[in-house]
């Protein structure tokens, strides 16, 4: 697929832009200061697959809990801050191998050369991130309201404003809750700006809404050969952003491994509990690190020619089912077993 040729800029051990692979993101919803609670989430979403984790950092204690956070985790971590400089400047201070800034926010021209020189010093990467709800009022009434042109010039301005402090080493993102206001913003800005770019849907939702919202998004922005990293924002457990991130990549074909379900709708044909079953095989697949397709049919009259595509797959009948792989029938095997059957299936699986 064609991408869209920028800068690389190095965050910690993980390098974005240019043709990198497109880096997973996700945010912690702990409190920073908690750093057990907050190392523990890292934990648990580096194994999920995140590449780059952020952490908002509102008071000093979250700026120096960074230190301790990053003895204990392997992924690159980000300081997200609003409004005061010292935070950003504690934060650099502390180890983050980037910050998330709006300059709009920071305040005065000072205030962000301080950080900005922090940054320089310590060779770090500053995001410059707009999101469209915080759009400064004269473009507001330039656009005549909230608009795609005026996200991208707030970000651009910004950018520039950082170029001139005499710091190039940046990643931008800009974000609108209105995924084609984003997608449109996303198209101009990959025009006229040498950065990458970290793509997210901001304020998506609810893990429902929020996963089509930004597989919607993300999924005409990246097709379009747009985005360096990204962020699949949802009001829920931050591990589920990274398990559709994933999806989302490996669907677009930007991204392999992983052991990918399919499933059929049932019909009146089913005599399983599919849905359930459907439901275990996904979860149970999870860590068992293998690049391949794996069906999940509902019956044993169109089950496996329609799982003929897959490598290895299972099709209920009336108290047992079949065992297929590449479409032919392995064996037959009671209900109860299938699952079982098919992980030490996938256990030995020689790839
Ligand atoms: S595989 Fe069988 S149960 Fe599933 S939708 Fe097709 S015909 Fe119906």
């Amino acid at each position: 697929m064609y991408r869209n040729q920028t800068k690389k800029i190095q965050i910690g051990n993980v390098e974005i832009g240019g043709d990198n692979p497109i880096a997973i993101q996700s945010m912690t919803n702990t409190k920073t200061e908690d750093v057990r609670a907050t190392t523990e989430q890292i934990l648990r979403l580096e194994a999920a697959g995140c590449d780059i984790i952020r952490c908002a950092v509102p008071t000093m204690e979250a700026a120096e809990a960074l230190r301790e956070i990053k003895k204990n985790i392997h992924i690159p971590l980000v300081a997200d801050i609003h409004f005061d400089y010292r935070l950003a400047i504690a934060a650099i201070e502390n180890g983050a191998d980037k910050i998330r800034i709006n300059p709009g926010n920071i305040g005065s021209r000072e205030k962000v050369q301080a950080v900005v020189d922090k940054a320089k010093e310590c060779k770090i990467p500053i995001r410059v991130g707009v999101n469209s709800g915080s759009l400064e009022k004269h473009l507001l009434e330039k656009y005549g309201g909230v608009t795609a042109e005026g996200i991208v010039e707030s970000a651009l301005d910004k950018v520039r404003m950082i170029e001139e402090m005499g710091y190039d080493n940046l990643v931008v993102s800009i974000k609108s809750s209105d995924v084609m206001m984003c997608v449109e913003a996303h198209e101009r800005i990959a025009k006229q700006c040498p950065y990458p770019l970290h793509v997210g849907i901001t304020e998506s939702g609810t893990v429902y809404s929020g996963n089509i919202k930004s597989s919607v998004g993300l999924g005409i922005i990246l097709h379009e050969g747009i985005g360096n990293t990204i962020r699949v924002s949802l009001t829920g457990d931050p591990v589920e952003e990274i398990r559709t991130a994933k999806l989302v990549l490996k669907t677009l074909g930007l991204r392999k491994g992983g052991i990918e379900v399919v499933s059929c709708p049932t019909c009146g044909r089913t005599k399983i509990d599919l849905i359930g079953l459907a439901n275990e095989v996904e979860k149970m697949v999870a860590d068992i690190p293998l690049d391949i397709k794996v069906a999940v049919m509902g019956c044993v009259v169109n089950g496996p020619g329609e799982a003929k595509e897959a490598d290895i797959g299972i099709a209920g009948g009336i108290g047992e089912g079949l065992l297929i792989k590449k479409g032919q029938i392995v064996k037959k095997v009671k209900e109860e077993e299938l699952l079982s059957t098919l992980r030490q299936e996938l256990l030995d699986w020689k790839q």
